[in-house]
């Protein structure tokens, strides 16, 4: 037997999930409510709405269509949170490029995505003019520009970003389609082999926003309610700010984008305009605590989710001495992100400060509509008892459903049905997951992933080279760095110094970021291998961790 569908009377109008939905409300109820941009701009949301309305008229002038994609490559800005409505909410779809990967990377992004406009900063000029002859087909590009001159670019302009909106039409119409059609896309390099592109449609947008913003409303530690001040410190670019720009606008609070990241000024806006939640990876929240600003900020009001890798317990015990309410979320750029708060629950809210640091640092527990399961090779769940690892591998309504263009591995992601994270963790008896390891072999430093098998493949490259091997070890400011093993062929000399200016030029060629170049290469005799003859990571890992020696 089957299920019964609902009649529908033929005059019922099927109110589908778009992203357009999300903004009226707050629109209406708090036209004045203000959104900031660092120190060049202050607007209320009544001037985000009509300036939305007139970006997508613009940009349908320039000639985008629903189905086009337009990238963006800007700092955390007004102008980003326009484009995260007014693209999707047009038809098209919204390309966030992270300018953070190299050159060459980005190029492939571009080609990719099938890029059909793109707005670019002016500080991003110099990339895009780098690879523009390898750009196909040409694309129009529009420039969004703080510096109040016409820069010196032989790019061609087709608009700037502000005239374009002066000349577009505030009544611009929004049309309804199908809430399958995809929002945005983006890319990932958290997984070996090129970037790969995930991507969102708008029912999983607005699902995302209303299960995290129900994860985060209420009463108690790490919530985010209508009387917050929002900035967020993790960019727009990588995985949509984990969404919470959304949620942010959804309840109509005051959000603050501070642009590129500076410790002084990030401090500077949390004090000036009372910011009281963001979220960041625990490098970011590092150099804050450090910077000689800090005597002068008060953080006893601000919340921060810390994301994208382990929170490290000596650095929430920092936060929370200067009364910061800590606490860790995880996901991945394949999860939209969110998957997991670590939120206290009632009954740990008048545990001592030491127990409830250790739940604050533990991964968390799944937000709702999250299925998330521990398991073995075989699928198998493993005991939820603080100890037994297994695969994290979840289903939700805002998975990505597949690689961009990539079936292959696209299948190899949704094996047996459940997206595989490709992270290993333990489940204690209260649900809390903790991530404990991981399966893939790429390296995060400082938010940012590098590939190892890239790394390796660079180093052999090298004449005097016999083997190589690259792993991550644990780095007390990025988190992790890369550290290169080389076994040197018989005969042949290389050293240091040689090895890190042998892989600068890759960097300078574009081929590789500049964080990508290894700090300590080691040479040795030979590199520890599993008993079927593979490099064993997990061996190197342990053995040469600066702990370990
Ligand atoms: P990305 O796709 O770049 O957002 O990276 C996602 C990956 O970062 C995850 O699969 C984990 O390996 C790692 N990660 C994110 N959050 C955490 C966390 N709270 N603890 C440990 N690792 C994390």
């Amino acid at each position: 037997m089957s299920a019964r569908a609902i009649e529908r009377t033929p005059s019922a109008y099927y109110h589908s999930l778009l992203i357009k939905n999300l903004l009226d409300n707050p629109v209406r109820q708090f036209p004045n409510q203000e959104i900031v941009y660092g120190d060049f701009k202050r607007q209320s949301y009544q001037e985000l709405s009509e300036r939305i309305h007139r970006l997508a008229s613009g940009l349908a002038g320039l000639g985008v269509r629903p189905g086009d994609t337009v990238a963006v490559m800007d700092w955390d800005s007004h102008r980003y949170l326009e484009c995260f409505f007014a693209v999707p909410m047009m038809g098209a779809v919204l390309h966030t490029i992270n300018i953070r990967l190299s050159p060459e990377q980005i190029l492939y992004t571009i080609n990719h995505a099938e890029d059909d406009v793109i707005l670019v900063n002016t500080e991003f000029l110099p990339i895009l003019e780098m690879i523009r002859d390898r750009i196909e087909p040409v694309k129009k590009l529009v420039l969004l520009n703080d510096t109040g001159q016409i820069p010196a670019t032989t790019l061609e302009i087709a608009a700037e970003y502000e005239a374009l909106l002066a000349s577009g039409d505030p009544g611009y119409k929004f049309p309804d389609f199908s809430e399958d059609a995809r929002a945005t896309t983006f890319y990932t390099t958290g997984t070996t082999g090129l970037p790969k592109g995930v991507y969102f449609s708008h029912r999983q947008l607005v699902l995302h926003t209303l299960a995290a913003g129900s994860a985060l409303a209420g009463t108690g530690q790490g919530r985010f309610n209508r009387d917050d001040v929002y900035m967020p410190i993790t960019p727009m670019f990588h995985v949509h700010a984990w969404g919470i720009p959304y949620v942010a606008t959804l309840l109509g609070v005051k959000q603050i984008y501070p642009g590129r990241y500076v410790p002084e000024q990030l401090l500077n806006l949390i004090q000036r305009e009372s910011v009281t939640f963001s979220h960041c990876v625990p490098t970011i929240l590092q150099m804050l605590l450090s910077s000689p600003k800090i005597e002068e900020t008060d953080l006893s009001r601000w919340k921060v989710v810390i994301g994208g890798a382990a929170m490290p317990q000596a650095l929430a015990r920092q936060a929370r001495r200067r009364g910061v309410d800590i606490f860790s979320a995880y996901g991945m750029s394949e999860t939209c992100p969110l998957l997991v708060f670590a939120q206290l629950k009632p009954h740990m809210q008048d545990w001592d400060e030491e127990r409830q640091l250790e739940i604050r640092c533990k991964t968390g527990l799944p937000i709702p509509m999250v299925d998330l399961r521990i398991v073995d090779p075989e699928m198998n769940d493993v005991p939820h008892d603080g100890v037994s690892q297994g695969e994290v591998v979840v289903r939700s309504p805002w998975l990505t459903q597949g690689y961009l263009k990539d079936p292959q591995n696209s299948e190899q992601l949704w094996r047996g049905g459940y997206l595989h994270t490709g992270d290993i963790g333990v489940i204690d008896a209260e649900g809390y997951l903790k991530i404990t390891d991981r399966l893939k072999d790429v390296i995060k430093t400082g938010g940012e992933w590098i590939s190892s098998l890239e790394l390796e493949d660079l180093i052999l490259k090298h004449p005097a080279v016999a083997e190589a091997a690259v792993v991550g070890v644990p780095d007390p400011k990025w988190g992790e760095r890369p550290l290169a093993l080389v076994v040197v062929k018989p005969g042949q000399e290389v050293d240091a110094v040689m090895m890190r200016t042998w892989l600068q030029n890759f960097a300078d060629q574009g081929m590789i970021s500049k964080w990508g170049i290894p700090d300590r290469v080691l040479f040795v005799d030979a590199i520890p291998k599993t008993s079927v003859g593979k490099l064993d990571k997990k061996v190197m890992r342990q053995q040469y961790a600066p702990t370990g020696g």
